[in-house]
């Protein structure tokens, strides 16, 4: 049931490190802080907080709204990775060529109206992302708990496809409204799930340095 079980290495002895409440592994740390910042090494970072907030609250890995709202109060860089991740997405709107805004008129007129259209195509590029962010941080269902299906307890209840995901049991499956807005969120996901894996090639590639310098500086102080 709980999906950090299934996660690299690296990302979690990362985020240990990171978090300080224990230091895993000092190589780990040194190689992170050699590595470049970047959306990777930010959500990778932010995934660390958010799994531990989700263990202090519940290690069963069910939560409820007010569980959710307490996990996410927890994440002291969440503004970051939420104001990058917008920024890439409406990058990427602009490249896709999705909700682009109409050209702009000619007429005075028509100027409030193309202003409120690009402004709320802008929202919609920018509600997408966090929920992107979302189904990266916590991928199983809420509405579902993850299984897919809804009901079903006693004998006589006959069990339900889960509507929030489709019956996937995955929180991807329930962003966008629209062919064009899955499509979209799809392709962010697929950036987010890259740069996330770059940055963890980085810190796997950092080690063996990693391991020198504290080889060196630890016949340094003996
Ligand atoms: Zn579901």
């Amino acid at each position: 049931m709980n999906a950090i079980d299934d996660r690299p290495t690296i990302s979690e002895r990362y985020t240990i490190a990171v978090d300080g409440t224990y230091v895993f592994d000092e190589n780990l740390l040194i190689a992170a802080g050699k590595c470049k910042e970047t959306l990777g090494t930010m959500l990778l970072r932010l995934r660390g907080e958010f799994d531990n907030a989700k263990a202090s609250i519940d290690g069963t890995g069910n939560t409820t709204l007010t569980d959710r709202l307490l996990i996410l109060a927890q994440l002291k860089t969440l503004r970051e990775a939420q104001e990058a991740l917008s920024y890439l997405a409406a990058q990427r709107a602009i490249v896709e060529r999705f909700m682009q805004p109409a050209p702009m008129p000619r007429e005075l007129a028509g100027m409030k109206g193309w202003r409120e259209d690009a402004e709320r195509k802008g929202r919609a590029v920018r509600a997408l992302s966090g929920r992107v962010l979302v189904a990266f941080l916590d991928p199983n269902c809420h509405a579902c708990d993850g299984t897919g299906s809804l009901g079903g307890y006693g004998s006589l209840q006959v069990r339900s496809i889960c509507r929030a995901c489709g019956g996937s049991s995955k929180t991807r499956a329930g962003i966008g409204r629209s062919a064009a807005e899955r499509e979209f969120a799809a392709h962010l996901l697929g950036l987010v799930e890259r740069s996330v894996s770059r940055a963890e090639q980085a810190i796997s590639a950092g080690l063996p340095q990693a391991k020198e310098v504290r080889r060196i500086v630890g016949e340094a102080v003996s």
